[in-house]
């Protein structure tokens, strides 16, 4: 393990591991088959590119799409690692190299598709080096329950006859324990480890609208990020096509992406989209496996994607650098509608998969629950904060409905009155006392429910009829959609069953994850820092992502480091970017800080020098108090709960309130939320206004004694750290 962290030091400039990472590096050392799940950006690929230094022989590295092996490429050599790989872009000469470094030992990884993996002369040249392990990347192209099944990936059943005794390793995003079965099965595993991380992305941002006005509701996503890359999702070709020529006319850098263009506009487009040539790329399903850009900063999708699954995937592609990312989904129930035409000619089974799975993302889009725990529930892990401070519903931007029965009742009422024979935009009619003809000519305008909700919005009540659907107390009946009140429903009637009901805010606010990883960053160096990087990656003819990621630009935007000894403390600087940019860097941060009168070095020193022992910070015993400190941060970082952090890192409470203490100082934290609440934050600041701030105890006496000590210390840094108020203090 020392020489597994010094490697991931010296090669990556990172300090610690993520979850699972240790545990999966372990397999390969000890040549044990492996079937690893993690989610998008959960750092897959280290998991086999340090036990490639590590082992002797070539590591082979099974990837399915070119692209993605060339920025792969890119970025290991950008860190001083030996690695190609062979393509139908690839010279002769370029071949000839490659082997003659593969012979002799000084190539370590070779990245190659399943096809050419497979063909009889690369299987003689194979045989005739030493191997270290076979990586198989994007594993659930072997399954056929995948989503993106690769009959090519079947051939790679031969594996482990052809190179007998070389470990196989499999990685994937894919969550269903099925994928997992075939990955493990098609390519004939030796009792293999399964290792499962959890599917939660902390630093995504959830939020689910009903679609109003689709083109406006995405211009406003858009426009909160100015410079940010983003994706934007369409059901339709059509769609596709729509959306992006508006956002041209409207002045935005935007490239359509769908399967009826030519391969050559898609490849030009999605390249435009990975080198920051196009900030936007609007795009149906057909875009996304290969997509590893890490900074992608918001996933919009402008309909209901057709299963969960697809929605975690391509949500999933926001945030791969670890920083916050918002993911929008704006739905109307006609996309249910049209996924079920569209995939009404499956066969049978497939078609009643196809109908389950839709059920499961229109009770998601319709539902009131936390959307991290919704997601992490649905496949089969358990979620623990109870606040995820990353969503709609927890960030408290859907109000819960006051008195939801009563509405409810409301409600389901009309339906029955109304003899249960109409749709929800009828009934909706109804309860608003609409004047419409039709209402008019049934009679409906004598109904005890007319226009019963007045005094609510339209949009609102809307809502709710889908939420009831959602919840299961009325259904959808027969070719038109007509509402009727199922068993539940009856029951709700009667008072027996509750349901929660959400009306939607108009404005979101900002999630933990958004406002922490920002903090202490100065942006205008951080964009200076941009701009450096692009320039550096179009000389290099490689995509941004691979010189630094956002994360890091960040970091030196925060601590401004003045030397190359500071630099190597930043995440994500390894000597070989140090050597090979450090100047440039240092250049640049010293110009910014001295026109702008900013200090160096901050928080720096604080950092370890030397990185921990123990690698993987999801174990809860066994951390040493660096290792703690340094996990509890990157909690910290993600807005996590104390109670949550006390048991990740399995100390006594008074030290993780020390931690929090020092992260909150160390990155000049002003708001003590998640961890103190806005009333409990007010008290203790009007306290210090009256007694100052410069003692905890006269605060605590002033309180009463009602509030803990610790809340008191976390909310007096931060009001150390805010900017001096108005109000005079006292003497
Ligand atoms: P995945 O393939 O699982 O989607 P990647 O391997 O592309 O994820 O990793 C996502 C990002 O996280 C990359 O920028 C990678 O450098 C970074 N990363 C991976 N492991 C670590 C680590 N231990 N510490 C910090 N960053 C990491």
């Amino acid at each position: 393990m020392e020489e597994t962290l010094e490697i991931l030091r010296r090669y990556w400039g990172y300090a610690s591991l993520r979850p699972l990472q240790g545990e999966a590096i372990e397999c390969v050392l000890q040549k044990r088959d492996s079937v690893v799940v993690l989610p998008t950006g959960g750092g897959k690929s280290l998991c086999f590119q340090i036990p490639a230094l590590q082992r002797p022989g070539l590591a082979i590295v099974i990837s399915p799409l070119i692209s993605l092996m060339k920025d792969q490429v890119d970025t290991l050599v950008d860190c001083g690692v030996e690695a190609a790989c062979v393509n139908s872009t690839s010279s002769a000469d370029d071949r000839r190299r490659i082997a003659a470094d593969a012979r002799s030992g000084k190539l370590k990884l070779l990245y190659l598709s399943p096809e050419r993996l497979m063909s009889d002369r690369m299987i003689e040249f194979l045989q005739s080096i030493p191997l270290s392990f076979v990586a198989i990347d994007e594993a659930h192209c072997i399954s056929d329950w995948g989503h993106d099944f690769r009959p090519e990936y079947r051939m790679l059943g031969k594996l482990k006859e052809l190179f007998a005794g070389v470990s196989l390793h499999a990685f994937t995003a894919t969550a269903t324990p099925r994928v997992r079965e075939d990955i493990a099965r098609e390519l004939k595993l030796l009792e293999p480890r399964i290792l499962v991380g959890s599917f939660d992305r902390p630093n995504l941002v959830y939020r689910v609208q009903r679609r109003s006005d689709r083109f406006q509701q995405i211009l406003d996503v858009i426009k909160r990020h100015p410079n940010d890359s983003g994706i934007i999702y369409c059901i339709r070709r059509l769609d596709v096509d729509e959306i992006s020529a508006a956002l041209v006319r409207e002045g935005y850098s935007a490239l359509p992406y769908h399967a009826g263009m030519s391969d050559y506009d898609r490849t030009r487009n999605q390249d435009a989209f990975l080198n920051d040539r196009t900030k936007i790329i609007v795009a149906t399903v057909a875009f996304g496996m290969g997509i590893d850009k890490s900074d992608v900063r918001y996933v919009i999708h402008s309909g209901a994607p057709k299963s969960i699954e697809h929605y975690q995937q391509e949500s999933g592609r926001g945030g791969r650098d670890g920083l916050e990312s918002e993911c929008w989904l704006f739905f109307s129930t006609i996309d249910f509608q049209t996924w079920k035409k569209l995939q009404s000619d499956l066969p049978p089974e497939a078609y009643a998969i196809a109908l389950k799975m839709l059920e499961g993302i229109e009770r998601f889009c319709s539902g009131a629950r936390c959307r991290h725990r919704s997601l992490v529930e649905y496949f089969g892990q358990d979620f623990e904060p109870e606040n995820c401070q990353a969503c709609d519903a927890c960030l408290a931007e859907l109000d819960v409905v006051a008195e939801p029965l009563i509405l409810a009742q409301k409600i389901l009422s009309s339906i029955v009155r109304q003899g249960e024979k109409f749709g929800g935009d009828y009934t909706v009619n109804v309860l608003m006392g609409s004047s419409e003809q039709r209402i008019l000519t049934n009679g409906h305008d004598k109904l005890t429910t007319y226009g019963l909700l007045r005094e609510h919005d339209k949009k609102h009540v809307r809502e709710w009829v889908e939420q009831l659907v959602a919840q299961g107390f009325i259904e959808r009946r027969g070719e038109f959609n007509v509402l009727g009140v199922t068993p539940a429903g009856r029951r709700l009637l009667k008072g027996e069953l509750q349901p929660r009901l959400l009306k939607p805010q108009e404005k979101p606010k900002q999630s933990a994850a958004d406002r922490i990883s920002w903090e202490g960053v100065d942006k205008g160096l951080f964009e200076t820092l941009r701009g450096w990087r692009k320039e550096v990656a179009t000389a290099r003819e490689v995509p941004p992502f691979v010189v630094f990621s956002d994360a890091t630009l960040r970091e030196l935007a925060r601590t401004r480091p003045s030397s190359a000894g500071g630099l190597l403390k930043v995440q994500g600087i390894g000597e070989h970017k140090r050597d090979e940019y450090g100047d440039d860097l240092l250049a640049q941060i010293a110009t910014y800080c001295q026109t702008h009168k900013l200090p160096f070095d901050v928080g720096l020193d604080a950092r370890p020098a030397t990185p921990p022992r123990e690698r993987n910070p999801a174990a809860t015993t066994g951390l040493s108090p660096s290792e703690a400190k340094r996990h509890a941060f990157q909690l910290f970082a993600q807005g996590k709960p104390i109670d949550f952090v006390i048991e990740q890192v399995a100390r006594a409470p008074s030290t993780v309130w020390e931690y929090l203490n020092e992260f909150i100082v160390a990155n000049t934290i002003c708001e003590p939320a998640p961890w103190v609440d806005e009333p409990t934050f007010e008290r203790i600041r009007t306290a210090a206004r009256s007694v100052g701030k410069e003692k905890l105890k006269p605060i605590f006496e002033t309180l009463g004694g009602t509030i803990d000590y610790g809340l008191i210390k976390v909310s007096v840094n931060c009001l150390n750290n805010a900017p001096p108020e108005g109000d005079p203090q006292p003497s």
